[in-house]
């Protein structure tokens, strides 16, 4: 472990686009600042739509001529594949660039975001060929098919908080299904993408066929969901963009979108769980990994009366341990806040919400690290009802609200929430209590006595209601970069 920690100012940094092959640099429009210091390490370039234009003409020319989706499908696999080794024998660097400018700690840049990258590389390859269609006889002379294609280009635009993993979850299938693929990373955290497009080339993906666009969303991430060569969209970020991104693809396409957006997940724990402390830590990881800025932070527990106490009194010990370090030192797993403004807004939420008469359990404070930054200790409120903004909004923050229910209905009637609907937690050791929560609850995910992901890539992930459309992963996200065109065949 001792040897994980690294200097942020040794690191190169990748600043640029990335279009056919090359790092293309410009004037530092946009400064990129380390949560872990506060510090500004890099002035980004911004692509117009003329930049934009290039990285998707480039894409769709590629992709048409380079034979990358009419070659043998196991040829694309195997290309694919050794992207994935070069991820792995890259990991360190990669991190480095992951965890300099974002909130993922090195030991979890290193021990999970990169290898999860990889397997994930690996994952998709193996659908290449798995690309099936009917057949249909339907009279005699007269024979009806239905094949898959790939779009052709596809556009991807990814948020700050596990910028690598999720952009992979975009660009990898698009590239397996067949497609060319523009992506733009969040100005925030653009650097690894970079380094991520290089090693795609260097594993033998056609230069030109995956380019990085560098910009806010407006000036880069807009003339990317109206390009008229660009026919898919993914997208990972708030609802509100989320919308953004659905009305511009709708009036250039329209196009079809997969938006993978934001949450207020609840956790459910009833009073027949068998261990309070093993509880306990599922769902403190739960609402502090990455200090909560996950898209399925479990932000809402509603716990039952029997074991409201206890519970309470053991998050509440676990509220106590934190520890800030800046990401970059081995020894840190604990996040920093994205930005100042996040952290203010963060506050002023919980003020709010106190204000209004949410009961502050624990008070989520601004925490001193060694190397300056933002950090924001984890809070908890007891909220009083569902109209609470603790409870209606997306904080992104280390932030608990907490209701207690007696009777298992009104417990299915809190976790319902007006937009959201991305995933949910369910701790409870009856089996027809768990039967009934997978039927009821309106998210796409239910977990059952756990919380989170693990590393079964088959199993999607994506929300219902505002929460998004389609899904990340799984064999939905590679057959979402591929369109059906049906043939009917007849003998002369
Ligand atoms: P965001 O919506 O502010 O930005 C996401 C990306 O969209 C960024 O690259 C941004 O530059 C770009 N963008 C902004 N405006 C745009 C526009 N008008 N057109 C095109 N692109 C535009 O989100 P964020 O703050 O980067 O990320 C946090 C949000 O992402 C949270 O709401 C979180 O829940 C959500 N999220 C969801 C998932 C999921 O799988 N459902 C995963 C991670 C994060």
């Amino acid at each position: 472990m001792s040897n994980l920690g690294f200097r942020p100012e040794d690191v190169v940094l990748p600043v640029g686009h990335f279009l056919a092959g090359r790092l293309v640099s410009g004037p530092a429009d946009i400064p990129v600042t380390s949560p872990g210091n506060g510090r500004v390490i890099a002035g980004l370039p911004e692509a117009g739509a003329d930049i934009v234009d290039e990285a998707a003409q480039t894409a769709a020319r590629v992709q048409r001529q380079s034979g990358w989706a009419t070659c043998a499908p196991r040829e694309r696999a195997r290309v694919m594949r050794r992207w994935a080794d070069l991820v792995e024998r890259n990991a360190t660097e990669l991190a480095r660039l992951e965890t300099v400018c974002s909130t993922r700690p090195i030991a979890q840049t290193l021990g999970w975001d990169i290898p999860f990258l990889a397997e994930g590389i690996r994952f998709f390859a193996e659908y290449c060929d798995k690309v099936g269609g009917d057949v249909a006889a339907t009279a005699t002379n007269l024979l009806g098919m239905t094949v898959y294609e790939p779009y052709g280009v596809t556009g991807a635009i990814a948020p700050w908080n596990f910028p690598l993993v999720m952009a992979s979850w975009k660009v990898v299938p698009a590239l397996a299904a067949g497609n060319g693929t523009v992506l733009k990373p969040s100005e925030m955290t653009p650097f690894s993408a970079v380094r991520l497009a290089e090693l795609a080339v260097e594993a033998g993906i056609p230069v030109g066929l995956f380019n990085v666009v560098q910009g806010t969303g407006l000036a880069t991430g807009e003339p990317i969901c109206r390009h008229g060569a660009i026919g898919k969209l993914s997208f990972t970020g708030s609802t509100r963009t989320g919308i953004a991104v659905m009305k511009a693809a709708a009036e250039s396409g329209p196009k079809p979108v997969t938006l993978e957006l934001g949450g207020k997940s609840p956790q459910l724990v009833f009073d027949d769980i068998p261990c309070v402390n093993e509880v306990a830590d599922r769902i403190f990881r739960a609402f502090t990994g990455n200090a909560g800025q996950v898209c399925v932070t479990g932000s809402r527990l509603i716990v039952q009366r029997g074991v409201a106490d206890a519970l309470i009194a053991a998050l509440t010990a676990r509220c106590g341990e934190v520890v800030a370090l800046a990401p970059w030192d081995a020894a840190a797993s604990y996040s920093p806040i994205i930005s100042e403004t996040q952290a203010q807004r963060i506050l002023a939420l919980v003020q709010g919400s106190v204000s209004s008469g949410a009961q502050e359990l624990v008070a989520c404070r601004r925490m001193d690290a060694p190397t300056g930054g933002v950090f924001l200790s984890p809070g908890m409120a007891m909220v009083q009802n569902v109209e609470c903004a603790l409870w209606q909004e997306e904080v992104f923050g280390p932030v608990l609200a907490i209701q207690v229910f007696d009777e298992d209905d009104e417990a299915f009637a809190l976790a319902e929430h007006p937009v959201y609907g991305l995933a949910s937690g369910v701790h409870t050791a009856s089996l027809s209590r768990a039967m009934r929560a997978i039927r009821t609850l309106r998210a796409g995910t239910v977990w059952v006595n756990r919380y989170g992901r693990s590393s079964d890539f088959v199993i999607p992930t994506g929300g219902f209601g505002g929460s998004g459309i389609g899904k990340d992963l799984g064999r939905q996200a590679f057959e979402a970069n591929l369109r059906l065109k049906s043939v009917l065949m007849a003998a002369e």
